[in-house]
């Protein structure tokens, strides 16, 4: 495959997403173009590091740079402060410099994480995204959001930090565990209802090639979003406006990660489920409608997604809405479907989100007022 590049049009901020293979060579090639560092460093999990740090440490070694390897545990409940505290504590014990380059090898989990550090040590420093799971690829290594959790929320606490190159090779996608892969096509089904009925319809008559992980569906599937997320984020970097749709499914999504200690659900799954409650709120609110909550059930549940909210309580739920970044005078923000490839941000009153999270909770438990 020859490379295909995306630019994602921040003027000086601006960087090129590179979709493409051989990722030991091109990752070193792309990045010489784009800084002239003398220390790289490369931070991964241990189970990334084993199946790729050696091809991407050789490919970075063969154009002239000579990186270290840091590795942290895998998992959300790792995407914490305490572990980027110990990405300083390696930056600081290996030199690290202003002019040093940090490259995020592994999911959104390191994405973010690494971003966060580089955004951080020594007010900024450059780093590169190598995402390699489809979460990561069509949304997390593109826009500089980064970040780690807090216990009482997540991403609570962050940084926007827009990294200087981004590589994508969909070669990663195949030692995906399932469950791991079908997670992160919720987020591609996203891009199909915020913006891209094509992209929506394309994933139904394909579930099958998909699944099987047929390169050429996935790389339709792969550079659409990312031309969609690339597009996004040049007409709004600080998510003052248009970004927030990007957000469809993930408010209600956030609050199933939360209330479930981050451990049960993959985020894919969560989102999947949120968006699902989103659409619902919709066709409730006289937004949407009852096609578009079939058709999107239809599609996620052939992809093996969740699509049924969990049994949790919705006073837990409701308390962690109310905690999120999204919530403006007492309203929450909520990306609506009005239809496929059409959504909008509602702010919405506490009596219709209790409304509709009993529905979904399906709870004996009475929803009160605190
Ligand atoms: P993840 O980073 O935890 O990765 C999932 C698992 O897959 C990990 O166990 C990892 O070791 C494994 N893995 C990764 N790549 C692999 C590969 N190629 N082969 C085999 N195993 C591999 O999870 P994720 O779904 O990639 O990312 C979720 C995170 O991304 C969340 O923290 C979420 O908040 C964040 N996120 C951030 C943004 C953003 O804009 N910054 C957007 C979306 C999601």
């Amino acid at each position: 495959m020859k490379p295909v590049r995306i630019p994602v049009d921040l003027g000086e901020r601006g960087y090129d997403i590179v979709l493409g293979c051989q990722i030991g060579r091109l990752l070193g090639e792309e990045i010489k173009k784009v800084s002239r560092a003398e220390q790289i460093g490369i931070v991964t999990h241990p189970r990334i590091g084993r199946l790729y740090g050696k091809e991407v440490v050789s490919g970075l070694e063969r154009v002239g740079f000579s990186p270290t390897v840091f590795k942290i545990p895998e998992g959300e409940q790792h995407k914490t402060i305490l572990q980027v505290g110990r990405i300083y504590d390696y930056l600081i014990r290996h030199r690290f410099e202003r002019s040093s380059v940090l490259v995020a090898l592994g999911g959104g989990v390191i994405g973010d994480m690494t971003g966060f550090a580089a955004a951080t040590f020594l007010r900024g420093i450059s780093y590169v995204q190598c995402p390699t799971t489809i979460v990561a690829q069509v949304d997390a290594a593109i826009g500089g959001k980064t970040g780690v959790d807090h216990p009482k929320g997540k991403n609570l606490i962050g940084a926007i930090h827009q990294p200087s190159l981004v590589v994508i090779d969909l070669d990663f996608l195949m030692t995906l565990s399932h469950r791991e892969f079908v997670s992160g096509l919720a987020e591609v089904v996203k891009y199909g209802v915020i913006q891209d009925p094509k992209l929506f319809d394309f994933m139904g008559n394909n579930v099958d090639a998909i699944l099987k992980r047929d390169r050429k569906s996935l790389t339709y599937c792969i550079k659409r979003s990312v031309e969609i997320k690339a597009a996004i984020v040049a007409s709004d970097e600080k998510e003052l406006g248009l970004r927030k749709i990007l957000n469809y499914g993930h408010t209600f999504g956030h609050a199933i990660e939360t209330v479930t200690g981050y451990q049960r659900y993959k985020h894919g799954e969560a989102v999947a489920m949120g968006m699902m409650a989103a659409a619902k709120m919709a066709d409730l609110l006289g937004i949407g409608n009852h096609t578009l909550v079939s058709r999107q059930e239809r599609l996620l549940a052939a992809l093996g997604l969740p699509t049924q909210f969990p049994r949790l309580n919705p006073l837990s739920v409701m308390k962690v809405l109310y905690s999120d970044k999204k919530v403006v005078g007492g309203k929450v923000h909520f990306v609506l479907p009005e239809k496929i490839g059409s959504v909008s941000v509602q702010k919405i009153e506490r009596d219709s989100i209790e409304r509709v999270l009993r529905g979904l909770c399906l709870s004996e438990l009475k929803m009160k007022r605190k």
